[in-house]
């Protein structure tokens, strides 16, 4: 793994007897810690009240901007399976796809997700192709460290998960096209192209255009791009991507991408709007599953949604809003760290430039009893192991940080606490390696 990772440098105390002083001299800064009795949450990426607040425009205005849309549907009715124009616009502009390939749908994207990989386990993707759930064993490539609910839906319909190591560019893509060239059941892959959950990770145009053009064994292949933290800047730097659906269409597999985003980090993720982009034909194809799934979407949530974010060029304004409260957070996070864990070179950690994570690498192993320590000290981690493929993290060393919801405060107390965690965990086992024991 080679991400934009924060290397600590010198060592810790090398003789046993050292090495004990210290560990209890951490010991008692934990004990100290955990007799504060705080309750804190790095579980899950999260926005905060505050961020959730930025958004009031978009419920106070509700009523105000009545039930049409420009042409004319009225909103409180079934039907618009594709969702408003109007949000469909707002979509096409957040991913760079013309407006007719992309769909305004429900309130979660990992629903539509689900209900992609539903609709190919049922009817089949492509014309003339076999219901994935006939096909024998179906397997998906699965980027790790990477998105935990994606795992969960492979597991959900018994997709057999094949981890790929993830890189700071993207997926190793000579493992990818090594694996798809050969492997006719493999149907799917997960891609977080932008800011990827966890590692922050940004697909380097080269693996953009490789995904694109390599050669797949299965015909009705998939990507499955959750470009969920399209618009979700941490620095001044505006990463962009390369286009899925252009490099597709350019390489001769326009219908290779499912491309997927929503609003949930933008304005509320319990009542936001989720998006579906891909080619004519797998629209076409899907409008026709998700006909039979609802009489159309919640379009007085798309109306209000293309209101706010329409007005005063609010989109950009409003990730900015969101970035001055989050920038913080993950400073403070990256502080504690660098003082606390970079003098001992046990760990190292992401310093992203968007999204909702740190990815904390504990390089010798040490997770799981990291995040059961911190439990006990009062702060609950993502669990170990939950950012690979069955949970399994095969060599026990990546922790998912997530440093949206609490406060700045709480944030910083929960980062040194975790520092303390991961010396305790890290020294521990350091100690009863066979140079130590012996
Ligand atoms: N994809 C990724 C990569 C995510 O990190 C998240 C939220 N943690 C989601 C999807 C969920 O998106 P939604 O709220 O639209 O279902």
């Amino acid at each position: 793994m080679s991400f934009r990772y924060q290397q600590s440098s010198s060592a810790l105390p090398e003789d046993r007897a050292s090495l004990q002083i210290f560990l209890a001299q951490v010991q008692k800064r934990l004990q100290a810690f955990a007799a504060r009795g705080l309750h804190l949450d790095m579980t899950r990426g999260k926005p905060s009240p505050e961020q959730l607040a930025l958004a009031a425009p978009l419920l106070e205005r509700s009523s105000a901007i009545g039930f049409r849309t420009v042409d004319g549907t009225d909103c409180r009715n079934y039907g618009g399976l594709p969702g408003i124009p109007e949000m469909r616009a707002i979509f096409a502009n957040i991913l760079g796809v013309p407006t007719d390939h992309v769909v305004a749908a429900g309130n979660s994207s990992l629903e539509l997700m689900h209900g992609l990989v539903t609709a190919a386990m049922l009817n089949g993707v492509g014309s003339g192709m076999p219901a994935w759930s006939r096909c024998g064993e179906i397997r998906f490539l699965c980027p790790a460290p990477g998105y935990d609910r994606h795992f969960r839906i492979c597991q959900e319909f018994g997709i057999d998960m094949v981890p790929v190591p993830m890189t700071d560019n993207g997926p190793d893509m000579d493992v990818v096209e090594r694996l798809v060239a050969d492997d006719e059941s493999i149907k799917g892959m997960w891609c977080v192209p932008k800011y990827s959950n966890p590692t922050g990770a940004v697909y380097a145009p080269s693996v953009v255009q490789r995904l694109a053009a390599m050669h797949t064994a299965a015909a009705d292949f998939r990507l499955f791009w959750d470009n969920a933290y399209a618009l979700h800047h941490l620095t001044d730097e505006m990463v962009e991507i390369e286009n899925i659906l252009e490099c597709c269409a350019a390489s001769g597999h326009p219908n290779r991408p499912f491309v997927f985003t929503s609003t949930s980090k933008i304005t509320l993720p319990g009542a936001g709007v989720a998006a579906f982009a891909s080619s004519s034909d797998n629209l076409r194809w899907w409008m026709e599953r998700y006909g039979v799934r609802t009489i159309g979407p919640d379009k007085l949530n798309q109306l209000r949604h293309a209101d706010f974010l329409e007005s005063a060029g609010h989109l950009h304004a409003l990730m900015e809003s969101h970035r001055r409260i989050l920038a913080p957070k993950f400073a403070a996070v990256q502080a504690v760290f660098d003082h606390e864990l970079a003098p001992y070179g046990i760990a190292r950690w992401t310093r992203p430039r968007g999204g909702y994570f740190i990815t904390l690498d504990l390089l010798s192993g040490g997770a799981q009893r990291t995040v059961d320590i911190a439990a006990e000290a009062g702060i609950v981690l993502t669990p170990a192991g939950a950012t690979h493929p069955y949970g399994r993290d095969p060599d026990d060393r990546i922790i998912r940080i997530a440093p949206s919801y609490p406060t700045n405060e709480e944030v910083a107390q929960a980062a040194e606490g975790v520092a303390l965690c991961v010396l305790v965990a890290v020294v521990e086992r350091r100690l009863l390696s066979p140079e130590m024991t012996a």
